[in-house]
């Protein structure tokens, strides 16, 4: 076997992916171009994204600095063009997104590689990736990570937190970072109406939050990953993370 699915398998998995979508957003009265579909290559080889590149998706998270370091190395090789990597201003470039916990100290590297940071889980982090691209003349959207539930997550805001609020007050000083959203990951249940009782809880979140500090951006809400994409689809997610329905199983750590 292979480590991961061959080059027809994952554009297959990607068109079901996209159908499962487009069904969700019908029974949920939405419309199937306000679901981003990420397709989540970590631990995936470049070729795997290479391969859904070809099938023509254009937004892939990571979760580790140096793994996409190495990797980038690959795809520019393999020809796959990334934003913002000697191919900025390309509208065929895939963005990448960092969705995994970050230090602090590595912003500066985060800043510089990725296109987005979707898992701001602190003010200090904030902070230093403000000034991180600040240094780098560039504007980095970014998500704030919430942590709803104790299983799933260990990082991010608590819902009603201090932090939190001073993050929010804060932000329209943080000039390079431009706020676009939340971020959240559910726990893991063999019961998916869990996971629903906690992307629910995100999107009215992001409601009250919204009217509370009407100068930012909200916008995106991103919450469902391959066991529970379609819920979240229902719940008003507008990007679904899918690593495994789209590449297989990741490969074991070396
Ligand atoms: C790994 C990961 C995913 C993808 O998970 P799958 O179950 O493989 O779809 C999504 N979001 C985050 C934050 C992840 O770390």
């Amino acid at each position: 076997m292979p480590e991961h699915l061959s080059i027809a398998s994952i554009a297959e998995n990607i068109r079901c992916i996209q159908e499962k979508i487009s069904t969700a957003t019908h029974r949920s009265g939405r419309s199937h171009d306000e679901v981003k579909l990420m397709a989540v290559s970590k631990m995936q080889p470049a070729t795997a994204i290479s391969e859904a590149f070809a099938a023509g998706v254009r937004l892939f998270g990571e979760n580790r600095v140096q793994e996409f370091r190495q990797k980038l190395k690959d795809l520019n090789t393999l020809g796959v063009l990334v934003a913002g990597c000697g191919s900025s201003g390309d509208g065929n470039a895939a963005e990448v997104h960092l969705i995994g916990h970050l230090q602090s100290n590595k912003a500066t590297r985060a800043a510089e590689l990725f296109t987005a940071v979707d898992t701001v889980d602190s003010l200090k982090l904030a902070l230093r990736l403000d000034e991180a691209a600040g240094k780098l003349e560039k504007r980095l959207p970014v998500l704030i990570e919430i942590k709803l539930s104790e299983e799933a997550a260990k990082t991010g805001f608590e819902p009603e937190s201090a932090e939190l609020m001073e993050l929010l007050d804060r932000f329209s000083d943080m000039k390079h970072i431009q706020m676009r959203g939340l971020m959240t990951v559910a726990p893991f249940d063999e019961n998916p109406e869990i996971a629903r009782i906690c992307f629910r809880h995100l999107r009215q979140l992001r409601e009250q939050l919204a009217a509370r500090y009407d100068r930012l951006d909200f916008s995106e809400l991103s919450m469902g990953m391959s066991g529970d994409f379609e819920i979240a689809v229902e719940e008003g997610s507008t990007l679904v993370r899918v690593g495994t329905a789209i590449f297989g199983s990741r490969p074991k750590p070396a």
